[in-house]
């Protein structure tokens, strides 16, 4: 153990580096990923249990993740935990809590250092399953692969950091200390939009800072958690640090919440969910002794604004990536455009060129851009707000979808009025809207003017706007002359404002302190 504390303190001490993309350009990429996806291929269709402290339970209830590039091909069945088994989750947690907050954060460090090498050797692996289980293209699952292990290398040093001796002002006679430590049970509840880096970095925050997890992914990615449980298992995580819950979240999700013995529920996915959440955990049960921390993220209704200064063409280019990549499934997706009169024209035909370029097809395919939408309520809610579209703009582009896979073409509406209702709700899908502003400020008061606060954009090089902007733009994520997605840990921190959530600002310095508490320690000194 020693020597391991060792090398975990000297490789705590390397600076954190994000992980380089691969380049499928190269012919052994290729080659690797089309191998790993024969494998993965050749392992469909099993049936995986849950876990709960040491014991691997198959339920005979159980659901199936599918495939969307081909609905019919079953990725897994995973057993549909009841509300009793989530009890027995939070239990079994419970029960491991009162070792694991012993274990020196080195030692909890160590496992994640261990998580990142493991999931780096089966990378490849890691992104088949992306592609097969949500239909991530091939460079969008490896971005999310290695964003994953991003966050276990930063969470790792960043506790370390927090282990370290923190300043205080010193006073003659006392000697005094302030500790981090652990805050107890957390239910951590995933999103299947980034079914590996979320899912790993709020489970691992949660656990590398002494807490003990509830673990339930969103029901279209189990398989990702599952593979990222194998990997706890090979490097000899403890059991019961971290328990496996799948299942419907309207059937175990209040279970967990309410669970008095739960003290923290870390959640990324939708407004509504997260709204629910925070409404259920404000309220004390019978035997809770502690006010639930709530760590939630949630949607987004992005803009990328464009004023008459910008580089027109860039700004098309920023526009049609951050509106379509990964199907326009992504928080920070930019879903609307807010063009100044003056350059309307010019970059709408440049955005309609690029997005009619754009392949839509199976994403096991290396050519793909975009794949399916994740499944079958996702198709159908992307399609009704394509109709809702047709009403509220100008359908310039895309709008059709097919089958079987849930393919639905990259849809461009134009000349849409800033309070219709695909300019304002999240369709969560490859649709973007088009607005046209008078000027800078009205374009920027029209990206504001949204109940949420993520991400956004703005494509000028005025720098008097770029500093207003900086000021007024009230987004957790702002980015200038660049898209609004893909976000780097560390270099980028996450999250954002009003109904976008709490700001927890995942990858980032400040996120570990929302899983640990502050102990001051003083002493008298005579
Ligand atoms: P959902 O809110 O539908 O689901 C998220 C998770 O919550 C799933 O595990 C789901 O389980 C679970 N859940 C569903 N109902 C309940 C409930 N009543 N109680 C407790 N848990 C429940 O979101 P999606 O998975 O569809 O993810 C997409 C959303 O996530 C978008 O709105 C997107 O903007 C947001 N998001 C936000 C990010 C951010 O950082 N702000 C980042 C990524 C996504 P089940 O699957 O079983 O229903």
């Amino acid at each position: 153990m020693a020597k391991m504390i060792e090398s975990v303190a000297s490789r705590a001490a390397t600076p954190f580096k994000n992980t380089p993309y691969t380049d499928f350009t190269r012919p052994e990429n290729r080659q690797a990923q089309m191998e790993a996806l024969d494998q993965v291929k050749r392992e469909l269709g099993q049936t995986y249990p849950l876990i709960i402290g040491r014991n691997k339970i198959t339920n005979e209830a159980t659901f199936a993740s599918r495939n969307p590039s081909q609905p019919d091909q079953v990725v897994g069945y995973f057993s549909s935990a009841t509300v009793q088994q989530a009890d027995e989750a939070v239990q079994a947690a419970a029960a491991a809590f009162e070792t694991w907050k012993r274990v020196p954060a080195e030692e909890r460090a160590g496992y994640l250092f261990a998580a990142a090498d493991l999931m780096q050797e089966r990378r490849f692996e890691f992104n088949a399953w992306m592609i097969y289980e949500v239909g991530k293209s091939w460079p969008e699952a490896d971005g999310d692969t290695a964003e994953a292990i991003d966050f276990l290398e930063f969470y790792a040093r960043e506790m370390m950091r927090l282990a370290e001796n923190q300043p205080l002002v010193k006073i003659a006679g006392e000697e005094n200390h302030l500790v981090y430590i652990p805050l107890g049970v957390g239910a951590v509840i995933s999103p299947w939009n980034f079914p590996a880096a979320i899912m790993v970095g709020m489970t691992s925050a949660a656990f590398v800072s002494g807490n003990t997890v509830v673990l339930k992914p969103a029901s279209t990615s189990p398989m990702i958690a599952w593979q990222f449980m194998r990997i706890l298992e090979d490097v000899g995580l403890p059991s019961g640090v971290v328990n496996f819950l799948t299942g419907s979240g309207s059937t175990i999700g209040d279970a967990l919440i309410e669970n008095p013995q739960v003290r923290f529920i870390a959640f990324t996915g939708s407004r509504d969910v997260g709204l629910r959440i925070n409404e259920l955990a404000a309220k004390s049960r019978k035997g809770q002794r502690w006010l639930k921390r709530t760590i939630l993220e949630m949607g987004g209704k992005d803009a990328v604004v464009v004023d008459e200064t910008a580089d027109v063409d860039a700004a098309a280019e920023g526009i049609v990536a951050s509106a379509f990549g990964f199907q326009g499934q992504k928080c920070s997706a930019g879903s609307r455009a807010i063009i100044v009169e003056k350059v309307y024209n010019q970059v709408l035909q440049k955005v309609i060129e690029k997005t009619k370029k754009l392949s839509v097809g199976d994403a096991t395919k290396p050519e793909t851009y975009m794949g399916p939408v994740v499944d079958e309520n996702a198709m159908k809610k992307i399609t009704d707000y394509i109709e809702i579209g047709k009403k509220e703009g100008h359908l310039v582009a895309g709008g059709g979808h097919h089958g079987p896979g849930y393919f639905i073409e990259p849809t461009v509406f134009a000349d849409v009025a800033p309070h219709a209702r695909i300019a304002q709700e999240e369709i969560f899908g490859p649709v973007l809207t088009v607005i046209k502003a008078n000027d800078f400020d009205d374009a920027l008061h029209i990206a504001n003017d949204t109940e949420y606060g993520l991400t956004g954009s703005l494509y000028s090089k005025d720098e008097k706007r770029i500093e207003r902007a900086k000021q007024e733009y009230h987004v957790g994520n702002l980015y200038f002359n660049r898209k609004c997605t893909g976000a780097l840990v560390g270099v980028h921190p996450f999250g954002g404002f009003n109904m976008s959530g709490t700001d927890s600002k995942a990858g980032g310095k400040d996120y570990l302190l929302l899983f640990t508490q502050a102990k001051a320690i003083s002493a008298k000194r005579s």
